[in-house]
């Protein structure tokens, strides 16, 4: 028998939905033994409680279901089956399922007999979104401060690493990190920053696979919290640092270095097309060879009402196991040319053995009492519109799912798979529609010269794997390419997303020399990422990173930093109950310094409010997070949190090169409360005699992120000792633009000639004021952005440290009166369109 445990924060709610789910129970005797409440009877949660209830269930079943309302029910929940003999462990299972849905659904399958993969997946099936990363928001109430106690908590370790392998957070380094998660007892959520999304549970596939991806160059943060925090946070930080093994292949080799494709004499395509068309580019790199045009099967779905409808289950089943083992058998053919690339299968694999999925389709046959087909493609739609409508991003997840979908209907018509490209045997560049998952990763790399998509856009499957491989990519480029015949000489361009059909000979010998140039570039940057960024005529500018902890500085370190333009201090700060000591906060930042010597390293006070949630310091909802209390405004309101970060920074400093930066200031009372807060702490360091550095040998510099602050810079660089633009919230606040909202994805562009002024004001007020400027939002790591800010005289370029080399190499090859050129005139252009189709032709004539 199973039996049923409910823990709630609340003790009401657990005994409520207990008696609830009881009377589902028809008669059966099945445990059903609430844990819900502090041992006081208070809100919150008790291991007491839940072992208790453990231990209560087994006396009457052999195995044990828990579902927990919210974050630490579920902690708690773990914790209290760690103390369980070794035997039962794997005799309790801890459901994701929604705590009233999920009991009652449990309940029926336990009264009918069901053994414990059935009671959860009934449990589970109640609901198909995970629930467990879902923390709720903190109390709407305003609260004090919590201060440090002397408890020890649960320790907790979290790191904000940066996704720097091309196929970023998803399919199959999201399947590895997933099961590296699992291999771990703490309780770990993994969070994209760039987008500021919610944490994610760290050890659902799902989860991971929706709200907790992340792509090429976007940072995430790594929480664990449990006995094993820190082995946790290190295995997976290492794992994303190394890029998941995923191989980096170099660009191809130049066209000289290789036999020059035969494309023979310019056969001119059958109907009238036009010789040039232009799409999206998706992968850098120029590819000169004969169009492929391919298209993939597909089938026609028949519906079909069923009689047998557990036949028809068992027939869906069996799909599903040859669907599996052809994911096994591709992965271990692609494995032969590339280990790497062959795991991506192995998250349609686990997406194919996900419940949630599959009892969605078994609902379907089962309401509709249709064929398997037919609830497959509704399952499966069904979840690819789940996954489409979110963002951009999501929509990879979407091919996903309906890569696999297309397989398991495939399979249940009984058809074969064929393998693409299978019959040709010189380097092409594929022409499609679009390319599914499997299409692309089973294409043979030998004979790929390119890729050429009718749809599909950056963050497609085919981009990404382009670029993982380093072969050329244009995608979105229209049904036009459709209508190119087999064997058309092609040009595609992944730079500039150009694509020429059956060119002259003198455009391909172009092409040839342009792509010389560019594998020259890339080997180029890398071989002198350590030295500085000097322009041709003399002018030095600053190259530094921006980091969010120790081992981030050490990254930036080996890609040429000369120093950290932004250290976000947030990472001490959030996901821990309490808030970190003063010692702590100045071990931290003194081993941050340590890593970069004598190199600066500006310290940004805490950065956190709005959407950014800060267990320590509850407070209430707000209706514009991002208009609300964060940043500055958060200090302002809590003084003693910024007074003992002062305070530690202050103590950190002494004999190194730190420097002190406030975020989000858009006045100057904001700027003179800081510094009187800034005051206070030297004064306090002073009377207790304790070793710090003094204000009149730190500089002390504001992040110009507002409208506001850059009208005023002029102002504002009278009392500060250097500016550092936040252009990622500058762009978002002159554009009223979310920054995180995809969907306005093309609005949010720091190109965009207002935010422009915006900077080119900010830099000549800082220095009519003899002040230093730096840029630590993405732009400063921009290829088309560091023209113009270099020419608008910029001093600092804060950047992730991936980008540092490429950037270092562009500012090399700019002299500084060109760069002015190019900044005077985007300042007087219209569009952010038109800045960065003037920007990329100078950046052409000036590599060509
Ligand atoms: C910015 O806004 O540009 C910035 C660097 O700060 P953050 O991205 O941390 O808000
Ligand atoms: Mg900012």
């Amino acid at each position: 028998m199973v039996g049923i445990v409910i823990v709630s924060h609340s003790h009401e709610l657990a005994i409520g939905v207990c008696e609830l789910a009881r009377q589902m129970a028809g008669g059966q005797p099945i445990p059903i033994i609430p844990a819900g409440g502090t041992d006081e009877g208070e809100i919150g949660t008790s291991l007491e409680k839940v072992s208790q209830a453990l231990e209560t269930a087994f006396a009457q079943a052999e195995d044990v279901l828990v579902l927990a309302d919210l974050g630490s029910a579920v902690m708690v929940t773990q914790m209290a089956r760690e103390f369980l003999p070794p035997e039962r462990h794997a005799h309790v299972y801890l459901s994701n399922a929604p705590l009233v849905e999920g009991a009652i659904a449990a309940v029926v399958a336990a009264a009918g007999g069901g053994d414990l993969a059935s009671v959860r997946q009934a449990a589970e099936g109640a609901q198909n979104i995970p629930k467990i990363p879902s923390e709720e928001p903190p109390a709407e109430t305003e609260e004090p401060v919590s201060v440090p106690t002397d408890e020890p908590p649960l320790p907790t370790a979290s790191v904000e690493v940066q996704v720097i392998n091309p196929t970023g957070l998803h399919a199959r380094p999201a399947a590895l990190f997933v099961r590296t998660a699992m291999r771990f007892h703490s309780r770990i959520t993994v969070q994209n920053v760039t987008h500021r999304r919610p944490p994610a549970n760290a050890k659902s596939m799902m989860d991971v696979a929706s709200r907790g991806t992340a792509m090429q160059g976007e940072t995430i943060r790594i929480v664990a919290q449990g006995e094993d925090a820190a082995e946790a946070v290190a295995a997976l930080r290492q794992l994303v640092t190394e890029g998941f093994g995923e191989i980096s292949t170099p660009m191809p080799p130049p066209p000289s270095s290789t036999p020059e494709p035969d494309i023979g004499p310019a056969t001119p395509p059958e109907r009238a097309l036009p010789s040039q068309l232009q799409g999206i580019p998706a992968s850098e790199g120029i590819a000169i060879a004969p169009a492929f045009p391919y298209r993939p099967f597909q089938p026609t779905i028949e519906r079909r009402t069923v009689a047998d409808v557990e036949a028809e289950i068992a027939r869906l089943h069996t799909a599903l196991r040859q669907a599996q083992q052809e994911l096994s058998a591709i992965q271990e053919e692609v494995a032969a040319h590339d280990e790497d690339v062959a795991r991506i299968f192995e998250f349609q694999r686990m997406l194919l053995e996900d419940q949630a999925v599959v009892s969605t389709i078994e609902e379907e046959i089962r309401r509709s009492a249709i064929n398997a087909e037919v609830a497959v493609e509704r399952a499966i739609g069904a979840w690819v519109s789940r996954f489409a409508e979110l963002d951009e991003t999501m929509q990879l997840r979407a091919a996903d799912v309906q890569d696999v979908g297309r397989r398991l209907i495939r399979v249940l018509m009984g058809h074969e798979e064929q393998a693409p490209l299978s019959d040709i045997s010189e380097p092409v560049i594929v022409v499609a529609q679009d390319l599914t998952p499997s299409d692309t990763a089973r294409l043979d790399r030998t004979k790929v010269a390119g890729l050429c998509t009718a749809m599909g856009g950056t963050t497609s499957h085919v981009a990404i794997l382009a670029r993982m491989w380093g072969l050329p990519a244009v995608v979105g480029a229209g049904d036009a390419v459709l209508r190119i015949p087999a064997g058309t000489p092609l040009v595609i361009d992944g730079q500039s997303g150009h694509i020429e059909i059956a060119p002259p000979a003198r455009v391909i010998r172009a092409y040839q020399r342009q792509a010389e140039r560019q594998a020259r570039c890339q080997v180029e940057a890398l071989r002198h990422a350590a030295e500085p960024a000097t322009t041709p005529d003399g002018r030095t500018v600053e190259v530094v990173a921006n980091v969010g902890d120790v081992a981030s500085a050490q990254e930036a370190l080996r890609q040429g930093a000369e120093g950290i333009g932004l250290l976000r201090t947030e990472f001490l700060y959030l996901d821990r109950p309490a808030l970190p000591t003063e010692e702590e906060q100045v071990a931290v930042y003194r081993a941050i310094a340590q890593v970069m010597g004598e190199r600066p390293v500006i310290v940004r006070t805490l950065d956190i409010g709005g959407d950014k949630p800060l267990p320590s310091v509850p407070r209430p909802a707000e209706a514009n997070p991002a208009l609300g209390v964060r940043a500055i405004r958060l200090s302002r309101q809590h003084p003693d949190l910024l007074r003992v970060q002062l305070r530690a920074i202050l103590q950190a400093g002494v004999g190194r090169n730190l420097k002190v930066m406030f975020p989000l200031v858009a006045t100057m009372e904001e700027l003179e409360w800081a510094f009187s807060i800034l005051r206070a702490a030297e004064e306090e360091l002073r009377a207790a005699d304790v070793s710090h550095v003094g204000r009149e040998s730190i500089e002390v510099g504001i992040m110009i992120e507002t409208p506001a602050a850059a009208m005023m810079a002029d102002v504002l660089a009278s009392a500060v000792d250097f500016f550092s633009i936040g252009s990622n919230d500058l762009t978002q606040y002159t554009l009223a633009c979310d920054r995180g909202n995809e969907r306005l994805g093309a609005l949010f562009d720091p190109l965009d000639p207002a935010v422009l002024r915006l900077i080119s004001r900010t830099i000549q007020a800082a220095h009519a004021a003899n002040k230093w400027v730096g840029v630590c939002g993405e732009m400063a790591g921009q290829r088309l952005a560091i023209p113009i800010l270099l020419g608008m005289g910029l001093d600092e370029f804060s950047m992730t440290p991936a980008v540092i080399p490429a950037a270092k190499a562009l500012i090399r090859a700019l002299d500084t009166a060109q760069a002015r050129r190019i900044a005077d005139h985007v300042l007087t252009l219209p569009t952010a369109d038109e800045v960065r189709q003037y920007v990329t032709a100078e950046l052409d004539r000036l590599e060509a």
